[in-house]
């Protein structure tokens, strides 16, 4: 695995392929057959009629642990953050290719000194934290501050859904000028700790269990935001930020289909679809932009694009994390997601 120091030099877009290991259904099924092979660290074939190779910024495979994959790409993320820009980071991929174990993993364990399996957000947080202190350490005479805030929602059939408050549901998007782009009436937890963060997390799964409102996670993108605000002064000048983090898990890329399905879920299939394409097609264009192109980029097509509109583009770095199973019975829908992602470079 190439550990590049210059991950976000050029580009304000990184996609990442991860390959997961087969799984025993599919062991039992296809044997160890496998639709993709491994180049090198940023080249992998797709084994299907005819043979396709594609490039991205890292190809993950099953040897890369949790840690190494937050090491690559959840740190310059937060640093990022820390220096006052918005970054995303999506995970795209079929249901059942490893979206949340790599956005959430095991968190059971808590933090990752207790568990090798926790994924990128509990790393993410207790790497901020550390980070937010050092940084008030070193800039003790600025009298550096930072408040961090997290929501928590959920898109479910292009209406928003506010996890941290279940009995609030279709909630608005808004836009004003002090506010930018928000969601209104969105509950807002300050946290200071990445437990803090475990525990929002943990009470939110029971919650949504409890009114079952995850009866679709495989059709809904969830996103977890923090707004790390900060303020300081220097030269006696009070200075004030906002850096936004998005960690999105997003509904399963498989081909929703429309033949057959009526009423609410055809619905639901088109609006899927849709937001998935619409996502592709902001994430091309910021690429575009930044080889000097630009196209109508499409963020009100959809929900996730609109809401998230002030973190992709401009200064903000976006990383794709785009999961595969490397088993011959998900061979074409490996492909439309190797496909998906090359778009995106
Ligand atoms: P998705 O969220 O995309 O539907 P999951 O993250 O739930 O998929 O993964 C499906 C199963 O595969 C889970 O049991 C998960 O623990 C396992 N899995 C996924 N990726 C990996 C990986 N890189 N290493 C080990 N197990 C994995
Ligand atoms: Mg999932």
């Amino acid at each position: 695995l190439c550990e590049d120091p210059s991950f976000w030099k050029d580009h304000n877009v990184q996609v990442i392929i991860r390959i997961r290991p087969l799984s025993s259904a599919e062991i039992s099924l296809q044997g160890y057959s496998k639709c993709v092979r491994q180049e090198s660290c940023q080249t992998v074939t797709w084994t299907g009629h005819p043979e396709s190779r594609f490039t991205f910024d890292l190809v993950a495979d099953e040897n890369v642990s949790q840690e190494k994959l937050f090491k690559v790409a959840g740190v310059p993320m937060v640093e990022n953050c820390v220096g006052g820009y918005n970054s995303c980071m999506f995970a795209y991929g079929q249901t059942g290719s490893g979206k949340t174990h790599t956005m959430l993993g095991d968190i059971e364990g808590g933090t990752r000194r207790h568990s090798v399996n926790c994924g990128m957000t509990p790393r993410v947080f207790e790497y901020l934290f550390s980070r937010i202190q050092k940084e008030k350490e070193v800039r003790r005479d600025e009298k550096l501050r930072f408040t961090c805030k997290c929501s928590f929602l959920e898109i479910y059939n292009e209406q928003i859904l506010d996890l941290l408050d279940p009995s609030s549901i279709n909630l608005q998007i808004r836009e004003d000028i002090k506010k930018g782009i928000h969601v209104e009436n969105l509950k807002e937890i300050e946290v200071s700790s990445a437990r803090d963060v475990i525990q929002q997390a943990h009470s939110t799964n029971r919650k949504v269990a409890a009114t079952n409102m995850n009866r679709a996670s495989s059709r809904s993108h969830s996103v977890f935001t923090c707004i790390i605000e900060s303020k300081w002064e220097s030269q006696g000048v009070s200075h004030h930020r906002f850096a936004r983090l998005n960690l999105v898990d997003l509904a399963g890329s498989e081909r929703q289909k429309s033949s057959g399905a009526e009423g609410e879920r055809l619905k639901e299939a088109t609006n899927i679809n849709k937001s998935l394409s619409t996502l592709g097609l902001v994430i091309m264009n910021l690429v575009n932009v930044s080889n000097g192109k630009s196209l109508h980029v499409p963020y009100r097509d959809s929900k996730l694009t609109f809401l998230l509109q002030d973190s992709l583009g401009g200064n903000s770095k976006t990383i794709i994390i785009a999961n595969i199973s490397p088993s011959n019975c998900c061979s074409l829908e490996t492909l439309s997601t190797l496909k998906f992602a090359q778009r995106a470079k």
